[in-house]
């Protein structure tokens, strides 16, 4: 039985790898466990954006939007039919949220949590930071109808003390040269955001810090959790028998496998989202690029570039269903004729974490002081996985905090 350790985190995505950082600067002996190696799970194909300010999903969508979007062929957002009665939970507690009361609160937020979200990347890797690019973020407005609601989105961000800049006409190839001859109808710069070219890489200098910094990372997927009264916690790997001080289970999309040893479920589903590289040199985009009324985005790759985008609701697990991004492909190429699939690549697809209010979830699991949880982070794990990681190490360490408060799955028991 392996003995000694202070605290096992169970998962080795960006939320893992920057818990485990985090709990080790607080002086504590920390294990990482991952069952396949670092960063292959959601974390390694995504857009690579550390988002100054976010809005939750229920901003743009209510839950009566939903069926004709998931039945629309030409749609960015699917529905894996099969879990249909499992998400209904899920959709109920997605429609509370869409209150505009709540949504108003989820944005504050989100704001306020992405504001500190590049400073505590900062702060918790200090020198040892890798390369973060920090041009800002684009998204093209391809008709009047999507400028106006942009132009109304821009004042938000504006109050949210975000800096945002409106391109129209030949600013917008000034600015991104690969937009040349595209038809827009302008587009919007927020300053502040910042980029990785290579999430995977990413994570896993960020976990090569970790192990320089005196912790360990194991290959062993955790089948089981004990935890007695007095908090002595046991954690069953496939190879060995763990018995930490205590347990942290950053396992994503697939968080309510070891919480059921719990007695602990908390709304989460998974949203399918998919990469595929494309045939353009490196440069081609200087960051990453949204094209919202295509569902996609451009991020810069460490090949070129890649597309992105897709939200595909269903239960952990859930088929992938790689059409969905060729189709986006597809219609991207309608403004962008020149892109193209790079040879040899398939379609990627990984599962973001997702919760009804786009919020993640972290909290002392509760009746078990030694067990935590930290999931939840949708479309913002790279985003907010420093700032979770203090908030989280905060609440190991006995500290909670009003952002820990706000941030716990009670949340959802009480409106
Ligand atoms: C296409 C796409 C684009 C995105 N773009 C952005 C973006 O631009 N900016 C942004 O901030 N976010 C973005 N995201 C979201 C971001 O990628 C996710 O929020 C983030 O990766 C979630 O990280 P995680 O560590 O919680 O989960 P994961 O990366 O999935 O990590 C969980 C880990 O736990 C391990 N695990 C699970 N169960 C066990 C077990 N029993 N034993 C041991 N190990 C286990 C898994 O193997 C996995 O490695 C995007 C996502 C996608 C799909």
């Amino acid at each position: 039985m392996a003995g000694g350790i202070d605290a096992l985190v169970v998962g080795a995505g960006v939320v893992g790898v920057t818990a485990a950082l985090a709990l080790q600067e607080r002086g504590l002996q920390v294990m990482l466990l991952e069952q396949n190696s670092v960063a292959e799970g959601c974390s390694f194909g995504n857009a690579g954006l550390i988002a100054p300010g976010a809005f939750p999903l229920s901003a743009q969508y209510r839950l009566t939007d939903l069926p004709a979007a998931f039945l629309k062929s030409n749609s960015p957002a699917a529905l894996d039919w099969i879990s249909t009665l499992r998400l209904l939970p899920w959709g109920f507690l997605y429609a509370k949220a869409t209150r505009w009361d709540k949504v108003r609160r989820d944005t504050d937020l989100l704001h306020d949590l992405c504001r500190d979200a590049l400073r505590s990347y900062e702060v918790l890797l200090g020198s040892d930071l890798p390369q973060i690019s920090r041009r800002g973020y684009l998204t093209i407005h391809l008709s009047s109808a999507e400028l106006e609601k942009a132009i109304h989105v821009n004042s938000i961000r504006t109050s949210m003390g975000l800096t945002v800049r409106m391109l129209v006409g030949s600013e917008i190839a000034e600015f991104e040269p690969a937009l040349k001859g595209v038809a827009a109808a302008g587009a919007t710069l927020v300053d502040g955001a910042a980029h990785i070219i290579d999430p995977a890489a990413f994570v896993k200098c960020l976990a090569n810090v970790f192990v320089r910094r005196g912790g360990s990372v194991s290959r062993d997927r955790v089948q089981a959790l004990r935890s007695k009264k007095s908090g002595e916690v046991t954690v069953y790997g496939d190879l060995e028998t763990y018995s930490p001080r205590t347990a942290v289970l950053t396992t994503g999309a697939h968080a309510n496998q070891l919480l059921a040893d719990c007695d602990h479920r908390i709304p989460l589903v998974a949203e399918r989202g998919y990469h595929l590289e494309l045939d353009v040199e490196p440069g081609f985009i200087g960051g990453p690029l949204a094209i919202p009324g295509l569902g996609v985005v451009l991020a810069p790759s460490a090949r070129g570039a890649r597309i992105t985008g897709i939200s595909h609701f269903g239960s952990p697990g859930l088929r992938a269903r790689p059409e969905l991004l060729l189709s986006a492909l597809k219609r991207a190429r309608k403004v962008l004729p020149s892109l193209r699939v790079r040879p040899g690549f398939e379609v990627w697809s990984g599962e973001r974490p997702a919760t009804p209010d786009s919020l993640p979830i972290i909290e002392q699991i509760p009746g078990y002081r030694s067990m935590f949880v930290s999931c939840g982070h949708g479309h913002l794990g790279v985003t907010l996985a420093a700032i979770s990681a203090r908030i989280l190490a905060n609440l190991v360490r006995g500290n909670s905090s009003n952002y820990a408060a706000q941030l716990s799955s009670q949340r959802f028991a009480s409106n």
